[in-house]
């Protein structure tokens, strides 16, 4: 493999720790992660840099790391899914989804997965490598320049448990918020987890702005055990208290995502133990009718029992949406698109 540093890795005190380490003043590190977000993909071109420092640049690090495979374009609704192929090979996708308030990116954190929920197609083939954060913020930037439109908001939803790739994600989160990097805001950036509490509690305690959405999905111990078997290590009632806590902490409101499945977690006695669970609690239900995944026996719920769901949640006292399902003509289930790739290019 390839030794040479991917500057999208690099943090800015990286980047001057490296240009002292190449004879160079510590400014230029700025320099250089300035020029990285604004997405030029040439050492070249970094126009305020000497040439002969270019050069040694060029020895020891590159810019480019991942090549668009492939797009599909949403007839319905305009969401855009990307295929990446990473500089190993390994293929990732990512979603952009125009809403009013602004253009929405979401990241995959791995190659596949290793959290083996069962109503998701990105753990089906397991957990390949983390990402790096460079790769991360690839697929942020290189749809920025594929739209020409700036992105605003980062949701950390696309394959992967973001958690379990911790230390890659919180520099992620500290690259693209740098008012040189891509200064997307804190309070733009959702990070979703299934449930991993010791990291939960580390995030907590680094009190940042983000929003923290939990993928929740059942009501009890029993149900949740039964698709997510995360549960089984950190069950619902410790999740929820770590929940607490990170709103102590931060005073910021907790997403829980409930995907509905048929006949599974999507009748009214499912909503009331839900309701009863999230009492007091500073959070806010996003229904989502369950995307169907072929190699999945799971249904997706009707409107109406979705509808009813959602009034039970309200009318004791807890928010809900029913959230529109996006991009439903182009595989935009988790994982779905890359699954369906690869598949079909080993059938052949
Ligand atoms: N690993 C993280 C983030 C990735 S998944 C997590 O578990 O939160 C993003 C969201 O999509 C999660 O809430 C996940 O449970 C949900 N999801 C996965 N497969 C789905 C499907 N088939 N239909 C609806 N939601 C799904």
């Amino acid at each position: 493999m390839d030794k040479k540093i991917d500057l999208r890795n690099k943090t800015v005190k990286e980047l001057e720790e490296l240009s002292v380490s190449l004879g160079e003043k510590k400014f230029r590190g700025k320099q250089i992660f300035s020029w990285v977000y604004k997405g030029t993909s040439d050492i070249d071109n970094m126009n305020n840099l000497p040439k002969k420092f270019k050069d040694d640049l060029k020895r020891v690090s590159y810019l480019k790391n991942m090549d668009i495979l492939k797009v599909l374009e949403s007839k319905i609704d305009g969401t855009k899914k990307y295929l990446f192929t990473l500089k190993d090979g390994n293929i990732i996708e990512s979603v952009l989804m125009k809403y009013r308030h602004g253009n929405t990116v979401c990241v995959s954190t791995q190659v596949g997965c290793r959290m083996g929920c069962g109503f998701c197609a990105s753990t089906i083939d397991g957990v390949v490598r983390n990402l790096t954060s460079g790769e991360i913020i690839g697929q942020v930037l290189t749809i920025q320049k594929d739209i020409g439109e700036r992105i605003s908001n980062v949701v950390l939803m696309g394959s992967g448990e973001p958690l379990d790739n911790y230390d890659e994600v919180i520099k992620f989160l500290g690259i693209i918020n740098h008012p040189l990097g891509l200064n997307i805001s804190m309070r733009n950036i959702t990070i979703s987890t299934c449930g991993i509490v010791p990291k939960i509690l580390d995030l907590a305690n680094m009190n940042l702005q983000i929003t923290l959405a939990i993928s929740l999905h059942a009501p009890s111990n029993e149900l949740r055990n039964q698709t997510m078997p995360i549960n089984k290590v950190y069950n619902i009632d410790e999740l929820l208290k770590t929940c607490r806590y990170y709103t102590e902490k931060t005073n910021r409101r907790i997403t829980f995502e409930y995907a509905l499945i048929k006949g599974f977690n999507d009748q009214p006695s499912h909503a009331y133990e839900l309701s009863k669970k999230l009492q007091k609690m500073l959070c806010h239900v996003n229904l989502i009718p369950l995307n169907e995944v072929k190699e999945r026996k799971f249904k997706a719920s009707t409107d109406k029992s979705a509808k009813e769901f959602q009034s039970i949640l309200k009318k004791r006292g807890i928010e809900a949406t029913i959230r529109r399902e996006l991009g439903s003509d182009i595989d935009a289930a988790c994982g779905q698109l890359r699954k369906n790739y690869i598949d079909r290019i080993n059938q052949k």
